[in-house]
Order: structure tokens, then sequence, then C-alpha cells
């Protein structure tokens, strides 16, 4: 095995190395949310850390890695007794895939086992391997939301409950999660967000220097993984002790009722929901005065819990990305921090200290700390190059630059602008309609039986949901229909000779319940924007409509896609994603003009369907023409309707005027859709809520 890439050796990425390091020191802290490009290091530097950690002791025997001084008394290889075996290792690093199943991440129990031989057979997961270590999970967007719930109930509770008919089965999880993302692939659900403790934006540096540095390193320790982490040794030794020494130190440091406060205000004026973020806060203020070396909470410390606490919890509307206005952070708190000792902050015009002992060491040292310890604080204090610029008490440029980066980062969000500079076509006028507000849009949903991820759209096969039936089983049993099963092995009872109460069950009798709820489907929108749709007011209309359908594919956990057809031809302007904030930014960035190539665009759209049946196959496509379907330039409008046969269509018909030719409706009989009238929508949700 190749030496881990040092911790120390990581080039910038300071946010994100602090957030790992105040978990590390405080579990309380709850865990961190990378989001960012890909590319990024961020898997290398939460491995880097986790080999940081300091070891610990398990009980030999236990699968649960139970702790040999508080063993989890509901440990399901337990009880323990005293005197057993006890092991020191390192702190483990627990990779979750993507495709993970629920039984991979909570444990399984062999329902096979238990049944016919009366055996309990329950095989540990990745939570139970989690246990006092790390627990990283790679694009945790694209993961079941099923599992992503639990796992983060179990980080929110310590404890994985796995349920099964009659067997319940509980052990202790306490871990460090941390989960990374890619904000273009999709968003979280808020609710989701919100349970990660710290939130941090990645991305690589634009700065040359710095980006030739992260190369050289890279180089060398590829080179030579093992001669380049021994060049990192002695720093990361002191990362190692610094982390344990706050450790040591967290139960000491004092939080004053004014920094209580000045996080509560805070908090309130962020207008985030709940308490959740004053107690991640204030957690995290605690954490990193210990890492500091410090006693006492400062205004500092709120400054830097603050700005990796907040930004996933300011309320918002879905297609919002996280964000802080670091400019309202620094009024509240020179506004609450009036009060505070003047030792515990420092002027902002004063450089930073660099390797200077923090100020709160001296105020902190309330235990009998050996002479020992006392060192290992300095040492830790002086050594981080990372954390001196971290903890540096906002000169004027740093608060700048520290602004500057969520608002480059902001994405194509701030698109919403009309594009000044798109070019005029020569069929007419180009314009970018505006966006009225959403509203709620009648369910559509595929007909029919699907097989498609969990969702809430269309009936579904689903691992969730009510039962519905029982089966044999066609793979590993998973979930047993009890009836069925004793029904099935009743008849053949006396001829297996049963003479004592019991039934004897055998493979062939099992059966598995079958149950139906909900999938998410693909909702791939075609939007006419030719000139014919230009009127501005007609136009707004139609992105109104369409970002309403977008919201409504949101909370239903649809894919959407996006094929967009003027002047001369057709264009896939959002390919299949998760991500809604992506179609809602393109959908607004959106030109109209010119003339109508209807055919382009159903072809294209016959095509995107095409691939995506290939790479997701379970997952059934429902498609949303929007369009007054007056063709007026390219190809035969039939032929391409007829590439679409079998697909769940509907058309939203944009002809408007008193003299209609109703071209929308012969389309959707050739498509054999729904046609909804563009105007209709509001009336439709009446109705629709009326005869439900
Ligand atoms: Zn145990």
């Amino acid at each position: 095995m190749t030496a881990t890439y040092p911790f120390s050796a990581v080039v910038g990425l300071d946010d994100l190395k602090l957030a790992l390091v105040l978990n590390a020191v405080s579990p309380r802290v709850g865990g961190v949310l990378v989001r960012g490009e890909k590319g990024t290091a961020k898997s290398t530097i939460v491995r880097a850390l986790a080999a940081q950690l300091p070891p610990v002791e398990v009980l030999a025997a236990c699968r649960f890695a139970c702790d040999p001084s508080a063993p989890d008394p509901a440990c399901p290889d337990g009880p323990h007794e005293p005197g057993e075996r006890v092991v020191t290792r390192a702190a483990a690093l627990v990779e979750l895939p993507v495709g993970a199943s629920e039984d991979r991440l909570v444990g399984s129990l062999d329902l096979e086992r238990a049944l016919t031989e009366g055996v309990k057979a329950f095989e540990p997961g990745l939570l139970a391997a989690a246990h006092r270590g790390v627990l990283y999970v790679d694009e945790v967007n694209l993961l079941h939301d099923h599992l992503v719930d639990l796992l983060l109930d179990a980080a929110a509770l310590g404890t994985c409950y796995v349920e099964r008919e009659a067997v319940s089965v509980r052990h202790a999880a306490r871990f460090l999660l941390v989960g990374t993302m890619n904000p273009e692939e999709g968003e979280l659900r808020p609710q989701l967000l919100d349970r990660f403790g710290l939130t941090v934006e990645v991305r690589a540096s634009r700065e040359p220097s710095e980006r030739a540095e992260v190369v050289r390193r890279r180089m060398a320790h590829d080179a030579d993984p093992e001669g380049f982490a021994a060049r990192w040794t002695a720093q990361e030794a002191e990362l190692a002790a610094g982390i344990a020494a706050a450790r040591d130190r967290l139960g000491a440091v004092e939080l004053p009722d004014a920094r209580l406060r000045q996080i509560a205000e805070v908090c309130a004026a962020f207008e985030v929901d709940g308490l959740r973020a004053d107690l991640v806060t204030a957690n995290a203020a605690v954490a990193h005065a210990a890492w500091r070396g410090a006693g006492v909470v400062t205004t500092e410390d709120v400054r830097v819990a603050a700005r990796l606490s907040l930004p996933h919890r300011r309320r918002r509307d879905p297609f919002d990305a996280p964000g802080l206005d670091e400019r309202l952070l620094e009024e509240l708190l020179d506004r609450t921090s009036e009060d505070e000792h003047p030792d515990d902050d420092t002027d902002p015009d004063t450089p930073p200290p660099a390797g200077d002992d923090p100020k709160g060491g001296p105020d902190g040292d309330e235990g009998p700390g050996s002479d020992g310890e006392d060192r290992r604080d300095d040492d830790a204090t002086a050594s981080g190059d990372t954390r001196t610029e971290d903890r540096a008490p906002a000169g004027e440029s740093r608060r700048d630059g520290d602004r500057a980066l969520p608002q480059d980062a902001r994405g194509p969000h701030d698109s919403r602008a009309p594009g000044q500079d798109e070019p005029t076509d020569q069929e007419g006028q180009v314009q970018v309609a505006g966006v009225a507000a959403p509203y709620r849009v009648p369910w559509l949903k595929v007909r029919g039986l699907g097989n498609g991820a969990s969702g809430r759209r269309s009936r579904a096969r689903t691992p969730q949901g009510r039962t519905t039936g029982s089966r044999a089983p066609e793979g590993p049993l998973r979930s047993v229909h009890l009836t069925a099963t004793l029904v099935a092995a009743a008849p053949y009872q006396r001829e297996r000779g049963r003479t004592a109460p019991g039934l004897l069950i055998r493979e062939e009798d099992l059966r598995e319940t079958v149950k139906e709820g909900r999938e998410g489907n693909l909702v791939l929108f075609v939007v006419d924007a030719s000139g014919s749709m230009a009127a501005r007011k007609r136009m707004t209309a139609v992105k109104t409509a369409v970002l309403s359908l977008l919201l409504d594919a949101y909370q239903r956990r649809d894919k959407v896609g996006m094929v967009t057809f003027r002047g001369s031809a057709a264009e896939v302007a959002l390919p299949p994603t998760s991500s809604v904030e992506a179609g809602a930014a393109r959908l607004r960035a959106l030109p109209t003009g010119g003339r109508t190539p209807l055919a382009a665009g159903l072809a294209r759209a016959a095509e995107v369907l095409r691939v995506e049946r290939m790479r997701d196959p379970d997952r059934r496509p429902l498609l949303v023409v929007v369009t007054d379907g007056r063709a007026t330039s390219g190809g035969d409008v039939e032929r391409a309707a007829a590439l679409l046969t079998g697909t769940a269509s509907v058309v939203v018909d944009c002809e408007s005027g008193p003299v209609r030719l109703g071209l929308a409706g012969r389309l959707a009989t050739r498509l054999r859709a729904r046609l909804i009238p563009l105007d209709g929508m509001d009336d439709l949700i009446r109705d629709y809520r009326r005869a439900s």
C-alpha cells in the first residue's frame, strides 16, 4: 500500500482543511458537506485527515468496534465480558459507493438462514465499519434519497437501526461524516443539506503559482510516495498531536454568554430555520477555540464557525445555491462584539501574529495539564500554516477575498438578466423574455407500472411503499412475506415429517413481498423558442409554465432535460440531469426568435431519449412539448413524431389569439399525447383539486 498524501502538504483549500479539523476535534460539529467541481483533491484530503486521527482501542472479537472502556450494551456481538482481548488500530476510513444497496450500508440479516435454520446471522454494513472513524460519501447528491435518510439518521443518533420483519438489530455508529457533491449534477434537498454540520465550497486555485505548486507536489508524491510522505512527517505529527490536544482541551473551553448571544443574533439575522444552526455554530466555535489552544470562545471563533455553518441553512427557494453574505456577517459581528474582553479580539488593522501563541492560551490552561501537553499545544498552534491564515483576524484584504469567492462560485444562477450580447437572428428580433412566479401544475404521470428509482411521480414497484402482493424471490431474499411463506409451506408439513410444534420451512417455500410506490421519471421538455412564440408576454407565460413544471419535477425527484428549437435547428439546452437549478438557469437565459423547426426539435428529443434509455433503462420518460405547433422550417413533423411512438407525452398548447389553427392539437393526436392549453393550466389545477 502506498503512503497516503500528507494533509499538511495540501496546498490551499484552507476552509476545507479547517472544517475537517474542527470535526476531528469535536464530533458534535456534525460533519462536512464539500461542494465543488471535480478534480479538487477532495478525497485525497479526507484520506489524509483520517490518517492523522488518533488511533482507537477496540475489542478484538467485536465486529462493531466496541470501545473496551465502554462497550455498547446493545452490541450484536455482545454482551462483552471484562478482560476480552484489546487491539489498537487506526481510525477507520470507510468510503460509501454511490451504487451501494441498503443492505451494504446498514448491514443485512440472512433471512433464509433465519427462517430455515433458525439462526440469526447479521452481517454488519458500512455504518458499523465506520464506527469511531470517518465515513466518506463521494457524490452524496447522487445517492438514493432513502440511503441518504438512513445515513443522516445514523449520523444524528450515533446509532444504526436495522429493521426487518420481526427482527431488529441496533448498534453504535458514530463517525465523522464527509459528503462531497458537484452542484452541477443536482442539489441535495434543503432538509438534507441542513443535516450536515458544516459546508465548504471548493474549487481549484486560479492562482498560477499555487496551481504550479499543487502539481509539483503531486508529481513528487506520485514518483515516490514514501519519500514524499517522509518529508512531511514532522508537520503530520504536529497535526495529529494538535488534534489530540484540542480533543483533550475541548471540555474545558468556556463559551461566554455574550458569545452565545452573538451566535443567536447572527443566526436570527440570517433567517435560518430552527435552532440547529445555533447549536452547530456554537459547537464549531468551541472546537475552533480548542484547536487554536484557547480556553475561551472569542468573536473570531464565532466568525470562523458561522462562515462554515450558515451558508447552507439560509432560508431559500430550491433554485438558490447556498451562499453567505459575508458583509452582513461582519456587520453583525462588529455590532455584537463590543462587550468582548479586550484581550480576546485583535485590532483588525494589525497583521496576524503568525506563529504566535494564541492569546487565549494562558486563559485556557485550567486543568493541571502536564508540561509535555502544553508544549504539544504550542507546537501544534505554531505549525499549521493553514490554520494561522484561517484564524487571521480579518484585515480588509482578507475580508474582500472571502466575499469574492462565493460570488464567483455562484455559477449560472446569476444569468437571470437578459443576455444583451445575444446575436440577432436574421429571421427576426431575438429577445429574452422574463419569468414570472412559478405556480402549482397538474400532476402528470406515466401510465402503467414502472421499475424506476424511487420518486413521487408514477406508479412503480419499489423497495419502499405499500405491500401489494407476494412472489417467489428472483434474487437474494430481502423482505419476507410471512403469510405467503407459511401458506406455501403448510401443505407439505405431513410429508416432511413434522411431529413437533413449529413449521418445517424450506427454501422453496420462501415468498417475498411485492411493494408498490412511486418512481421518479425523466421529464424531457421540448420547448419552442421560435418567433411565433416571441410576443413578450407569450414567452413569459411559456417560461413560467416550464419553470413551474421544473419545480414540480424537483419535488417529485425526476431527472430533467431540455431540448429547444428555433431558427434553423434544435439544440440540447440541458442534457438529462438531476440539477433542476441548471434547468431553471438555462430556461431564464433562453432567447426567442426566428423560424420554427418543430420536426428537428422532435427528432432531437427522440435521440436524447434513445441515449438515456441505454444509460438508465428503468427510468421512464415523460415528454412535455411546449409549442403552438406551427412548423415553419425544416423536416417532416409526422415522420419526426413517429420516432416518439410509445413515449408518454404531453403537449402544452401555446397558441393564442382569436383565430386558432389547432396545430398543437394535431401534434398531440400524432403523439397520442394529452393536450393542455397554456392558458388553462390554472383552471386545470382548480378542476384537479375539486375532483380529488
Ligand atoms: Zn461489541
